[in-house]
């Protein structure tokens, strides 16, 4: 039986069923690009916020006795100042501390996280290291979360780009609470067989859902847009679990219910609003899509962590719907900020009259901060956004069973034209051509590997523009207009 550590215990308070599956080695995690490359500036942040501590010693034992023995060791040393991974055993739970730094008999236990945000989670994540550290026998007296600051520019000393804020009480807090499950925790985690799954809220946000409680449920009630906590609480007390099982007089929001009943009918419903929506549309149209990619440490000028930096986009220009007469695209060079390249780049391409159809409003809040970053450019960068149209702003007239109120381009497009899809493509989401941009920008690449994924790059945002050309035909047609 493996002890338990900060992920097991968290997700077991979660859930019970998935705490035990974690604990027994039953889930396996395939990471995404997306998330292995967080993980991976993870640990640079990590690596940052230690290099602030040049006398600090890494407890760097592989096995958790000999490096739980190092840490006790060390902490009885007066000598010892600063402590990286310092490992707590207590009974079965195992806990590593990023950072203790000592300050005369004091210590204080410090966290690093590679955000902005201070997320309520986070003092979770701490509370669970001072439980175990208690357990053990170590008191920190203070606590402290150290996070990236959104202040921090590109060019800064690296000493500026940390924040620290003391957490001691909330995380004291949240010790008292998990103390009183500590024990049910351990037992229920380990028991030889796996508690029977229930269904809650919770399992809305739970990553086993699909393989777990949702699987092979057809519309499930979770599907449903917006649905709060009491109204799932009273349908699964009901015994209810899909759309099709929800009474005429359950009481839903009006785009709920609407949601609701076509999946319930299964035939498809278009708004009305819809002809107008597309007569709005003035031609040629220009198919618009921009890719961003973003770091925790600025790579250029001016920008901040996390920022998002347009990178790349696609434009396919039609004279009429479906009638595509060119196809332009722009991708910068990962080894400098093209940001104004790209700005001039785009106000020559969409040069002229005629919509901007974009899918969601990113492209028009990407022109936005384009325009203040480059004032001299702003009258022409407006001028573009004056002519967006936003062509899921169309698709919200289009009530499909299989789209359950949903309209982002992933779910619609198998729905609406099956003949087109993402399959086949070296990058196939937005997430994973955010990495490898930035990956070829932290220069993480060779130029053989940089090669083809420059082209997979332009492929994948040439699908997005071509998707948006085929959608607009299909929501053409069902208005019965002549193409
Ligand atoms: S789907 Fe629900 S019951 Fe199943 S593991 Fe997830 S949270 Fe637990």
């Amino acid at each position: 039986m493996q002890p338990i550590t900060k992920n097991i215990f968290i997700n077991t308070a979660f859930c019970s069923t998935l705490g035990w599956r974690l604990r027994k080695g039953k889930i396996r995690t395939e990471f995404s690009p997306g998330e292995l490359f967080r993980m991976e500036q993870g640990k640079e942040i990590g690596r940052l916020a230690r290099e602030r501590y040049p006398d600090g010693i890494f407890v760097n034992e592989i096995r958790s006795e000999a490096a739980a023995k190092r840490t006790r060791d060390l902490l009885k040393k007066p000598q010892t100042g600063v402590l990286f991974e310092a490992t707590f055993l207590a009974g079965n739970y195992i806990a590593r501390a990023d950072i203790l730094v000592r300050d005369a008999n004091f210590w204080e236990l410090i966290e690093v996280k590679s955000s902005i945000i201070a997320k309520e989670e986070f003092i979770d994540d701490i509370a669970y290291t001072t439980l175990v550290a208690q357990a053990a026998g170590f008191f920190p007296s203070a606590i402290s979360l150290v996070l990236i600051d959104k202040n921090y520019r590109y060019g800064m000393p690296i000493g500026k780009l940390f924040v620290k804020t003391n957490v001691t009480e909330q995380v004291i807090e949240k010790v008292k609470t998990f103390q009183t499950i500590a024990d049910f925790i351990d037992s229920v985690s380990s028991t030889p067989v796996e508690p029977e799954p229930q269904l809650t809220f919770n399992c809305r946000q739970c990553g086993e859902f699909a393989q777990c409680l949702g699987k092979e449920i057809e519309a499930h009630i979770f599907e449903i847009p917006g649905i709060r906590q009491k109204a799932v609480n009273k349908l699964i007390a009901s015994g209810i679990t899909s759309i099709h099982e929800i009474p005429d007089s359950f009481s839903l929001t009006d785009n709920q219910k609407r949601v609701v009943d076509c999946v319930k009918c299964g035939k498809l419903q278009i708004d009305p609003a819809l002809r107008e929506k597309l007569a709005a549309i003035s031609w040629p149209a220009f198919y618009l899509d921009f890719e961003t990619m973003m770091t925790a440490i600025p790579l250029w000028p001016d920008s901040a962590p996390y920022e998002q930096i347009p990178i790349q986009y696609s434009l396919h220009i039609c004279e009429s719907t479906g009638k595509i007469i060119r196809h332009r695209d722009y991708l910068a060079d990962p080894h400098r900020d093209c940001r104004r390249e790209l700005a001039e780049r785009l106000i020559e391409d969409l040069k002229g009259e005629g919509s901007i159809i974009t899918y969601s409003s990113f492209e028009k809040t990407t022109i936005s901060k384009l325009s203040k970053t480059f004032p001299d450019l702003s009258d022409d960068l407006q001028s573009l956004i004056d002519r967006i149209v936003d062509l899921e702003q169309c698709i919200k007239c289009v009530n499909h069973p299989k789209f359950c109120g949903r309209t982002s381009i992933k779910i619609v497009l198998p729905v609406l034209v099956p003949d087109l899809s993402y399959e086949g493509l070296e990058i196939a989401d937005g997430d994973t051509a955010l990495v490898t941009f930035a990956m070829m920008a932290q220069g993480k690449m060779d130029t053989g590997e940089m090669e083809r994924k420059r082209a997979a790059l332009l492929e994948y945002c040439k699908r997005d523009t071509l998707a948006m050309v085929r959608l607009h035909e299909v929501l053409h047609e069902f208005c019965g207009r002549e193409k």
